[in-house]
């Protein structure tokens, strides 16, 4: 019998692992698709990625830099479960993106390094997750190495993040020795990741003799003490974004992998309802409702593609429906919707809520979209950041500057750059958040589209969309400083502003007009 709706989506765990670079969410997430059968091997996901990257020029300044640029998605099932992971990039100057993908997810791992603890871009990461209210599994990764005192790692993430901590399994010794977890609650435990089911035990005392005898006593009186004070597991605290429930492991070695991924199914939610501006949009909604958070060009650089990843929020795709894209009212036929799996990607036959599909498009789609079966509603959250940098583009080679606007155009569609065309027609403005997107943007003009650019500085420095609830005075504003208003990709206005200081000025000479540094697409 085919499944209902509400089972299939009752099945979805869409999440993202939150990181510092280097703590181990590449590895981490080679494992978890390991045990979900969606790889042979681990080390195919690194493996994809070099092949993608001797493939695309762009991409020479993620293998130079050694950092991940892409953002994808991967699906794999386990246990019953669909899975859906959402891959955030782990550099600081691609915040705007990451943020977009954390608008997509239900759920997020945050692996920190044993040895390290809470790092400067797991803060960050964290702190917008919380925004959100989005519940956090934490993954305390790199057991099998010189760790700090587990009693230490959750005293800090307490304290630095204001989250509560619930250990649901407790290593079992410590670097070369550890050897497996142990389920506090339950009094069971779990060898290394080969092990399917953990197996109840009596107490600490009945595993210490997995450990060399100068560390026995001091696993048991550990594990006995974290038994006795540690919080329990409050589900709908975790849900609430309040407590997170904490495994140990190795990602490398196998250990806690297993545990993580049990959790995830136990305790993660289903797809969470999301806000559009007419109403709330529950996933078991029967329409099927959804919003595009990332687009990526050229993934196969054969064919010119572009993919826009969109998020299911209600309801089943199927392939060959119709859907509206609200922002233009238009119809558009889903021919030839994809699902990612590590190694490749396959056409999406039927899509539920919490799944994220790809679907190729020459530009039609943006940042920001909504897609239904005709309803008029409009996803609101998908949040565009106010640029730090802003630089005008100089073109080697005048003649091509048609061209130029054209690439740009698309490489703002795509959100690898932030497009302000001046009102006063001066040359368009480029916004980015952080200075690597500048790197990005000139590699990727010049190798796919032949123009050698660089950037000179503009007179601005800040960038405020503005608005008003008087229609005229907004109009009069935009008058009287024509030479520094300019209009995004959307023709919305936005007041440039020389510095800090002469927006601040601008902004109480001005009080009906509102500035806002950050923008949420509608
Ligand atoms: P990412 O930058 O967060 O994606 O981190 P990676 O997954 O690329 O891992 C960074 C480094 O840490 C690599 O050299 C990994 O082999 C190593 N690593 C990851 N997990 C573990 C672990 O559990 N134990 C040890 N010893 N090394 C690990």
């Amino acid at each position: 019998m085919a499944e209902s709706l509400a089972e299939a989506v009752s099945r979805r765990r869409t999440f993202a692992i939150i990181a510092h670079p280097d703590a181990g969410k590449t590895t981490l997430t080679e494992k978890l698709l390991l045990f979900g059968g969606a790889i042979q091997l681990a080390g195919e996901v690194k493996a994809k990625k070099d092949r993608i990257q001797t493939r695309s020029d762009w991409m020479k300044i993620e293998r130079e830099r050694g950092i991940s640029v892409v953002t994808s998605v991967m699906t794999f099932e386990y246990g019953g479960n669909v899975f859906n992971i959402l891959d955030t990039p782990g550099h600081e100057d691609f915040a705007d993106d990451t943020y977009r993908t954390l608008t997509a997810v239900d759920a997020a791992v945050m692996v920190i390094d044993a040895a390290k603890g809470i790092e400067p871009r797991t803060l960050k990461l964290f702190e917008v997750c919380r925004m959100r209210d989005i519940p956090i599994i934490t993954f305390i990764n790199k057991m099998d190495r010189e760790s700090r005192d587990p009693f230490e790692i959750l005293d800090e993430v307490e304290e630095k993040l204001a989250l509560d901590c619930a250990p649901i399994t407790w290593p079992i010794g410590r670097s070369k020795t550890f050897c497996g977890s142990y389920y506090l609650a339950e009094n069971s435990v779990r060898g290394n990741d080969t092990q399917v089911e953990a197996l109840k035990v009596n107490g600490p005392r009945a595993v210490a003799d997995r450990l060399p005898e100068n560390e026995r006593q001091t696993f048991i009186d550990e594990t006995e003490l974290a038994i006795e004070a540690c919080r329990p597991f409050d589900r709908k605290a975790f849900l609430e974004g309040h407590m997170t429930p904490v495994f140990f492991g190795s990602a490398l070695r196998n250990y806690g992998v297993r545990d993580l991924i049990d959790a995830l199914g136990d305790f993660a939610p289903p797809p969470r309802d999301q806000v559009a501006d007419t109403r709330i949009v529950h996933a078991t909604d029967d329409k099927m409702t959804a919003f595009v958070f990332k687009i990526q060009a050229n993934m196969d650089p054969n064919h010119r593609d572009r993919i826009a990843f969109a998020r299911i929020c209600s309801g089943k795709l199927e392939r060959g429906m119709k859907a509206r894209l609200a922002r233009t009212g238009k119809q558009l036929g889903l021919t030839a919707p994809q699902f990612f799996f590590a190694s490749q990607r396959q056409l999406a036959d039927t899509a539920y809520a919490g799944d994220v599909v790809g679907i190729p498009n020459h530009g039609t789609l943006r940042i920001g979209d909504t897609l239904t079966e005709g309803e008029q509603l409009v996803f609101q959250g998908v949040p565009n950041f106010s640029p730090e940098i802003l630089r005008r583009v100089r073109l080697e080679d005048a003649m091509k500057a048609k061209k130029l606007k054209e690439a740009l155009q698309q490489m703002a569609e795509e959100g690898v750059v932030q497009l302000f065309s001046p009102e006063d027609g001066s040359p368009a403005i480029v916004g980015v958040v952080g200075a690597l997107q500048l790197d990005v943007l000139k590699e990727r003009l010049q190798g796919e589209y032949g123009l050698p650019v660089s950037f000179d500085m503009a007179r601005f420095s800040v960038c405020r969309w503005i608005s008003a609830d008087q229609p005229a005075d907004l109009d009069k504003f935009i008058t009287v400083k024509r030479g520094d208003i300019a209009r995004d990709l959307d023709g919305d206005p936005v007041f440039l502003a020389q510095d800090a200081f002469s927006l601040r000025y601008e902004a109480e000479r001005h009080p009906a007009i509102k500035m806002v540094a950050i923008k949420e697409y509608h």
